[in-house]
């Protein structure tokens, strides 16, 4: 077999055999297929796509380059979630504690951010000593011991998405839905738990930009998830506009832990109860529409702000960041972005703010770019409020004294009328499954 014809014939918009995309994971995977063939055949995807049965045939061949967690020796439902990716999206650290403070098992394995999106693992690495690589003993006894664990992709899982994932990152092939479908689907097959909550992204900031496809992610990790006797829901939620107030690593640790606290915004905190009910309803605990009680029980007991503090012990991070954000660290400068004119905001564009907060240097620029942990955006109004001019509407935070490659991202980011108001934004379109 031959890459360039792989390449060529997914060019021409036919569908690859099942040898040949094992040919091209395992190729690819082992060092084989050089980075410029798996780009140009991702490129070929991205325009391309893929049927179904391709889809599934690239999420099984990746998921076997490496090993299938056992987690058998935690007893009962071990339950992960995933989003697709979204611009402040610190859900994962808000839902973990509060599953495991109402007696469900989470199990998680994350990862880095991709493309102008934020990935949870960067975020925790904010935390002073908080380890993102463990061994599967160490995943295992975690969960075992606090009902919660949240670690990075280790080589031996999925290592196939984990070289891609890198890839796609920096050459443009992120938005595909069978690219994204498989990526996420391997890890999840591979990382062992039973039952999985996939919150997928719509709108500006997301990578599906439209229902129809959000849909048609959802519908298609579903399937997958189905394939391989695992339950999977699905959460449709918006990403028109940045998701809480901050954009970046570190803060958006200190806002979910506010969010933990109870002091969270109020779009964060209902993603995550939704969430959070759902993990729970798969984990056997109640269904749910009653558990989005005993989600806000775990807020106002101090349960779950407690099990955060009880996980980034148990992963050697410092618990004190949750009293005290300086050890967090803090950026070097700041700039203040005020309201151009008086009005109304009517929306905020969270593509733009995922990619001036990239340029920050929260995010990536090309494979294995160093990131400032403390860099990013803090929003102070929110789509529906009402500014004057001037006002401080954002900061913006960098370790370079030079904000002129970020402002440039930001010039469209805020659309602010004078005369009237934007409807109620909604925030969770569907829960398919
Ligand atoms: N999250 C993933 O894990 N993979 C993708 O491709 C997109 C979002």
């Amino acid at each position: 077999m031959r890459m360039v014809d792989l390449i060529c014939q997914k060019k021409s918009g036919e569908a690859l055999s099942k040898a040949q995309i094992d040919y091209f994971v395992q190729g690819y995977t082992n060092g084989e297929i050089p980075d410029y063939q798996a780009s140009a055949l991702l490129m070929a995807i991205v325009f391309m796509s893929m049927t179904y049965e391709e889809t599934a045939n690239l999420t099984m061949a990746m998921a076997c380059t490496g090993e299938i967690l056992d987690l058998s020796e935690i007893p009962g439902i071990k339950v992960d979630k995933h989003s697709t990716g979204g611009v402040g999206d610190k859900t994962t650290l808000v839902c973990a504690p509060i599953v495991a403070a109402c007696g469900g098992k989470m199990a998680k394995m994350s990862g880095r951010g991709l493309g102008h999106t934020g990935g949870t693992i960067d975020k925790l690495e904010s935390i002073p000593g908080f380890k993102t690589s463990l061994t599967t003993q160490e995943f295992i006894y975690n969960v075992n011991k606090s009902g919660l664990c949240i670690t990075g992709q280790t080589g031996t899982i999925a290592p196939a998405d984990k070289k891609m994932y890198a890839l796609r990152d920096v050459t443009g092939t992120v938005e595909s839905i069978p690219l994204i479908a498989s990526s996420i689907m391997s890890k999840k097959i591979a990382s062992g738990a039973d039952a999985i909550v996939l919150d997928v992204k719509v709108g500006k900031g997301a990578f599906m930009k439209d229902i129809t496809s959000a849909k048609q992610l959802a519908q298609t990790m579903i399937a997958i998830g189905e394939l391989v006797g695992k339950k999977t829901v699905a959460v449709i939620s918006d990403m028109d506009e940045p998701l809480g107030y901050a954009i970046g690593n570190s803060i958006e640790v200190i806002e979910a832990i506010e969010t933990l606290k109870g002091n969270g915004p109020k779009d964060l905190t209902e993603l995550s109860y939704t969430i959070s009910s759902i993990m729970l309803e798969l984990s056997g605990i109640g269904d749910r529409t009653t558990n989005v009680s005993l989600c806000k029980n775990a807020i106002t007991s101090g349960l779950a702000i407690k099990k955060l503090s009880e996980m980034i012990n148990q992963q050697g991070g410092n618990p004190n960041v949750i009293n005290d954000y300086s050890l967090l660290g803090s950026p070097k400068f700041v700039f203040k972005y005020k309201a151009p004119k008086a009005g109304t905001i009517f929306s905020i564009d969270s593509l733009s703010i995922g990619k001036a907060a990239c340029v920050l240097g929260a995010g990536r620029i090309k494979k294995g770019d160093n990131i400032d942990l403390t860099v990013g955006i803090k929003l102070f109004k929110k789509t529906g409020d009402s500014i004057l001019e001037g006002d401080v509407i954002a900061e913006l935070y960098s370790y370079k004294d030079n904000f002129d490659d970020a402002l440039n991202e930001l010039t469209s980011a805020w659309h602010i009328e004078s005369d009237s108001k934007p409807k109620d934004l909604d925030l969770i379109f569907e829960v398919i499954g």
